[in-house]
Parts: structure tokens; sequence; C-alpha cells
């Protein structure tokens, strides 16, 4: 297999394609192949919102050949934390990118106004568009599809709302109809290069050499993904099928983590959602899972009697971030909220973590009416929360400028830390399941749920002794096989298909030898990569600390202490460890 980088300065207006099929057979593809390209240009004097700060995009050797291969990776030096940015997204643009023969894209400069970048195979076109700048992140692709005249399916289109153009810290990157770069501030960056969005497609035809073998291997893969109980779960309700157990194992965060109980949970539960506002459940290119859902609402634009109707898709993160950690509890409600978030650009978890923190700042009066222009903020007023984000877009106030730049930020002006919840700088994950869950935010290489599925590991101590050594080694395995399949890169949903016969064989039929060992090889040379771009960017372990206020709160698991805490992040540091020490002998050789 062949694998070129695209590259695009976008002060110079230079464009390059560059063949880096060596990297690929050294680290797989996609976040593997990222991270080391990260690894030689990230800095940490480097300003993520300065022009010379780099944006990669990434896919793998399984995209566009299997189903569920449906996931692009994108890393960067995050607005947010200084350090490793890293993000992964679905919808098209993963098939795109596949189909155009470009399996990086790096962007790097800053346009001298605002611009669109348009890739269709071999013809790379930076494209003025200052009548987009201000356009919510819906409307952006609305109007560039009419532009570029393309055709939903073949191309895919990412871009920013308003809120990476004001170079929020917090704002995504949005693509296609409802999938997200989310996480660590990736729309700041392409706002900082008044880059408002990339349309991408490609007419190649993806070659196969072993035709039956990988006919056989495919419907193998496909049905395993396709008829599983898994996948059905994730097909009927979604994601959003977790509000309830997690309310009644005390893991649903509540009231900015207050409890794990939430009274409410019914009417925000993915029973609900589905029964009153599912219309239509979508898929990513590729992927027979269609884990996506889409609610519906009508919405006023105009007195007395002018409605539109809003589109949105809801899953679980959205849910517990717009719902249970701001105590609302009807449906209708969190998806006003969510499609006003959406239309800005912010992710969803941060500015939802923020606001419940900043809720909370109100009641213990570190901030007030001054503060809030007026408005005063409580568990369960959606309204109010509506009229916030508001005030935040137009930047009403200092302190709703200062919203949008992350809880991290919030917390250094305005004080607040014992109830701010954030592990690694990053706005937290809504799971209260335990101790593996929180070790997992804070030592993971995103310092997201994704990283190591501590939730999981939780789950399987639920009602049982705690064992350290245990829930630690599951935590390191998984996120060490995560390397492999964030490699490939296939959904994280679809994992109980890829097992590890199945990536050999998949690989095989693609031309690609490696045997368990082997790849087991590169995935600890990927992880110590990130770690050692994240001590390069200024990460410790050591600095790790149990946000306060979790150790007050009833887990899924019970109480956790800050004991609980560092002797599990010593563990999983004194692993990591090797896996650094073993890139570093690796990449010298
Ligand atoms: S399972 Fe869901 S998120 Fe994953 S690729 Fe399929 S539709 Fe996309």
């Amino acid at each position: 297999m062949s694998f070129r980088m695209l590259s695009v300065n976008l002060s110079t207006g230079k464009v390059e394609f560059e063949d880096v099929s060596d990297l690929f057979s050294k680290y797989i593809g996609g976040t593997g192949v990222l991270s080391y390209l990260a690894l030689k240009d990230l800095r940490e004097d480097l300003d993520p919102v300065s022009p010379e700060s780099p944006i990669y995009f990434g896919i793998g050797p399984f995209n566009g050949y299997y189903p569920s291969a449906s996931k692009a990776v994108a890393i960067f030096k995050s607005p947010l934390t200084g350090n490793l940015g890293e993000s992964h997204a679905g919808g098209r643009f993963f098939m795109a990118m596949a189909s155009a023969g470009i399996h990086v894209l790096r962007i790097v400069g800053k346009a001298s106004c605002p611009v669109y970048l348009s890739i269709k195979d071999e013809e790379v076109k930076i494209i003025p568009c200052s009548s987009l700048w201000g356009k919510t992140a819906t409307a952006t692709e609305r109007i560039l599809r009419e532009i570029e005249g393309t055709k939903r399916g073949k191309e895919s289109i990412l871009r920013i709302g308003p809120a990476g153009e004001r170079l929020s810290r917090i704002a995504c990157v949005t693509v296609d109809s409802s999938r997200h770069f989310g996480r660590h501030g990736l729309g700041a960056i392409m706002g900082s290069k008044n880059l408002k969005a990339i349309v991408i497609s490609g007419n190649r035809t993806l070659r196969i050499s072993n035709w039956s073998e990988y006919q056989k291997l495919y419907k193998e893969i496909f049905d395993i993904l396709a008829y599983s109980e898994v996948s059905l779960k994730y097909r009927d309700l979604g994601t959003a099928s977790n509000v309830i157990p997690l309310s009644n194992t005390h893991s649903l965060p509540t009231r900015n983590f207050s409890q794990g109980f939430f009274e409410g949970a019914d009417g925000i539960s993915g029973e609900h959602f589905a029964d009153e506002y599912l219309v239509k459940q979508i898929a990513c290119a590729h992927c027979p899972i269609g884990c996506i859902h889409m609610g519906q609402l009508r919405e006023m634009f105009a007195e007395p009697h002018l409605f539109r109707t809003v589109r949105t898709s809801y899953d679980y993160e959205p849910i517990f971030a717009l719902g249970s950690n701001l105590g609302v509890s009807k449906a209708e409600e969190v998806l006003r909220l969510l499609s006003y978030v959406e239309r800005q650009g912010w992710d969803v978890m941060s500015i939802g973590v923020t606001l419940a923190w900043a809720t909370e700042a109100f009641q213990r009066g570190l901030i007030n009416t001054t503060h809030t222009n007026g408005l005063v903020l409580s568990f369960g007023d959606a309204q109010t929360y509506l009229k916030v984000l508001g005030n935040i877009s137009k930047g009403a106030t200092e302190f709703y400028r200062d919203l949008e730049r992350g809880l991290g930020f919030c917390v250094q002006k305005y004080g607040g830390e014992e109830f701010a919840i954030t592990f690694g700088g990053v706005e937290s994950p809504g799971y209260m399941t335990g101790p593996a869950a929180f070790v997992g935010f804070a030592v993971g290489v995103r310092h997201s749920h994704l990283d190591c599925a501590g939730y999981s590991v939780d789950q399987e101590f639920f009602g049982k002794a705690s064992d350290p050594y245990v829930e630690v080694e599951k935590l390191y395995k998984e996120s060490l096989w995560r390397m492999v399949t964030n490699s490939l890169v296939t959904c994280l949903f679809a994992r109980g298909g890829y097992t590890m016969p199945l990536v050999l064989r998949g690989l095989r039929v693609l031309g690609v030898e490696e045997t368990e060992e082997s790849l087991m090889r590169k995935a600890r040379i990927i992880h110590g990569m990130k770690y050692l771009l994240k001590e390069k960017l200024g990460f410790s372990f050591d600095s790790l600390k149990l946000p306060e206020k979790l150790t007050r709160v009833y887990t899924g698991r019970g109480l956790v202490s800050h004991k609980d805490f560092d002797d599990r992040v010593k563990l999983y540091k004194d692993k990591i460890k090797e896996d650094m020490a073993f890139a570093q002998e690796e990449l010298k050789a």
C-alpha cells in the first residue's frame, strides 16, 4: 500500500504532496503516524493559535476498506491545555480523504482573509470566503454545499462556527451533518488561521489484489458489527440508553458532579428521547452500526407564528453535559441547548461542564449578577442557560468572554478550583463510576473516557473489593490496544469486531504482513511517543490531582479518596515510563 501526505501553507499558498509510506509501515497509520509527526513538530514554546502551529488530520490503512473503519484523527497543540490535542471524528471525512488518496493532511500558516480549503483529488484551492465569516456551523455547511455544487455522500465538509472564529479554547470542528472533532479546541486553531472550512472529495478507486479473501473477511466483519447485541443497542437507542443505568448506579454526573443519581433521569433518558423526538437514525459512511440519532424540534424564529424545524444529533455525552449535570430534566430543553451549542460550534462537554461550574460559583458567591449581566444561574433553569449561551456568543461581559476560554482559565481568574471538574486541564467526561474512570481521565493520552474505558473497569468491580493492580493493568492494556485501533482508524464502537486475529487478517488481505508481536511492539512505540510528546509539552503524572469535590461524592463504587487515585496514577506512571523508554530507544535506532 502507498500513502501520501498533503501539506498546505495558508500563508504562502504552497501546496505539496509527499509519499509517507515509510511512516505508515513503521507506525501503522492514523494516530501512530500523526503522533510521530507531532513529536517532531510541536514545542513547548509554540503558541497553539500562531500561524506556525500545525494541524494534522490522518487516516489509516483500514479506512475505506473495512466496515466501521469510519473515523479520522486530528492531532495538534491544544489551545485549551497547551498540551497534546487529539480528537477523532466520523462522518464522511475519512472516506473523502481515502478517495482523494490523501492519508495525512498537514495545514500551517494563516490566510490573509477568511478562506476555505477546497480539495478535489489533486486539485487544491484556497478560496476567499469573507461572507461565510460569522455564519453558524450549520449554515456554513449548507452554503458550501451550494457553492461547491457537491453531492452528499461523495464529499466531506469540515467547518467552524462563530466560537472558532472568536478563538474560543473550547471550540470544535463540525464534520458533515453531525460529527465533531470536539475536544481540545481544534476550532480555535482553524479560526486563528482564518480557515473557516475544508471541503474535500475524491474519485479514486481503492484497489484490492486478493478479492475473494477480501470479500470473505469483509462479510465476516460486517456480520459481527451489524448483528451483535452491542450494535443493536447502539442502533436502537444509541449511547443515550446509558442514562438510566448510570443514574441507577450513582454514576451519572448531576448538578456539577454533586451526586451520581439524577431524579429527573427519566425525562432525558434514551427511551424518552426516542419516543418523543427521534426522527432519524443515520450512520457515518461505511458503518453498519449506525449509532447517530437525530432529534427534531420546532423553533420560533419570528413572532407571532413563524417556525422552523431544527434537527440535532444527540447521544449520551451531550445529554449528561447539558442535562443531568445542569439539573435539566426535559429532553426538549436539552435539545434546544444542544442546538444552540451546535450552531456556535463549542465542544458540548466542555461548555456544559463549564456552565455547571459557573452555576455553583454563582451559588457560592464567587460570581454575581454583575458578572452575569443580571442573570441568576440556578440548576435546572434551561431558559437562563439559553440566555447565558447567547451572552457568551455576544461576549456580553468579561465573564461571558472568559467562560468560553474553558474551565481552567475561569478557575485561575475567579477561584472555585475545589469544585471544578477537570482532568489534565480538560473538562470531565460524564462518568462517575468510580476510581478507574477518574484515573483513566487523568492519565489517558487525551484525558478522555475513550482512552482506556475506565468506566467499564469500574463496572466490572461494582460490588467487589478494589484491586488497584488489576484495575491499572486493565486500563493500560486497553489504552495500548487502542494505539492499534486508533491507528487503523476504526470506530471504538466497533471494537468487539476488531480483535487481534481479525486485524491481522485484515492487514494481510491488504498486503501488510504483521504478527501479534510486531503489531504490539508498534503499539508500545506509539504509546511511548505520545507520552514523550506530552512530557515535552509540559505534562507530568506527578501534577495530576483528583478534583477535591469528587472525594466527597458517592460514585458507582462508593467514595473515592485521594489515596485511591494517587496509588493508581503511580502504578500507571510506572508502566508508561517503560513504554517511553522503549519508544526512545526505537526512535534512536
Ligand atoms: S458506530 Fe456510530 S460513530 Fe461509530 S462509525 Fe458507526 S455511526 Fe459513526
